[in-house]
């Protein structure tokens, strides 16, 4: 049976009189891209929010390896190996590329986060642990070639891939996804689908949430359907594209 590496249950939260999610439960295997897909509204960015710590659940219970995270901060569930990207790129531009995943790194070592970034201190053997990591990941986010540039200065694209790979840093059983083929082109959604299968061979599940049905169907070993915060179907990519349910409540719209 797969084993559950991050598993939620019985998810509630509300933002006043707002029911964003309610009663939800699911779970990412490991080795698995698991799809959080649904109408506009639907919960989907509230879902990833309360698994990254953002804000408190409202009930329910996250837990993580085995560890329950609901109760901790943003930064303790990056540490535990929660990490996730925003809907949005935000970036330090006057960076480069290259620093900005060492920052990323660091989230998860004891020294002073911006030490290697600027130099201070010795050049340790884990300080040479920690350039290679760096190297693997700008290598398969295909940053490499700009990793000395300043962020404000690569394509929208090559942000969007930053950001991935600034959360990758953290090394962490589970990467949350907030629709990260927003504002790709063709070939770059490609890429991207290339990286979230490598991201899962690699060891690390995935939680996308997207629009785009092409990369989701491509790339999803499952999928979660929510509408108006309740889970309304899970399955595999073939059974969701021909779940009734599915199609009247998202896909019709969707196609
Ligand atoms: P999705 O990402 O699927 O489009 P969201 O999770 O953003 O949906 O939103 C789900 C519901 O929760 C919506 O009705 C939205 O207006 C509401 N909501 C989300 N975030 C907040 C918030 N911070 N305060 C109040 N209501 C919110
Ligand atoms: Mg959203």
């Amino acid at each position: 049976m797969a084993t559950p590496v991050l598993r939620v249950e019985s998810l509630c939260k509300s933002f006043g009189g707002v029911h964003a999610i309610r009663d939800l439960s699911f779970d990412v295997n490991e080795a698995q891209i698991l799809g959080l897909i649904g109408p506009n509204g639907s919960g989907k960015s509230t879902t990833v929010n309360s698994l990254a710590g953002l804000f408190p659940i409202t009930s329910g219970a996250i837990t993580l390896a085995g560890a329950k995270i609901d109760n901790l901060p943003e930064y303790d569930r990056v540490a535990k190996g929660l990490s996730r990207t925003f809907q949005t790129a935000s970036t330090f531009t006057e960076f480069t590329v290259r620093d900005h995943v060492v920052l990323g790194c660091n989230v998860t070592r004891t020294s002073h986060p911006l030490s290697s970034v600027f130099g201070i201190g010795r050049k340790s053997s884990e300080e040479e642990d920690l350039a290679a990591r760096v190297d693997r990941i700008l290598d398969i986010t295909d940053l490499t070639p700009v990793q000395d540039q300043r962020v404000g200065t690569i394509s929208s694209a090559q942000q969007r891939f930053l950001m991935i790979a600034t959360a990758l840093a953290s090394n962490p059983k589970v990467i949350l996804l907030d629709e990260p083929a927003a504002g790709l082109v063709s070939h770059e959604r490609k890429t991207l689908s290339d990286l979230i299968k490598k991201i899962r061979d690699l060891g690390t599940s995935v939680l996308v949430i997207e629009h785009h049905m092409a990369l989701i169907m491509e790339v999803c070993d499952r999928i979660v359907v929510l509408n108006f915060g309740q889970k309304i179907a899970e399955g595999t990519p073939e059974e969701i594209r021909n779940n009734p349910v599915v199609i009247d409540a998202y896909l019709g719209e969707a196609a």
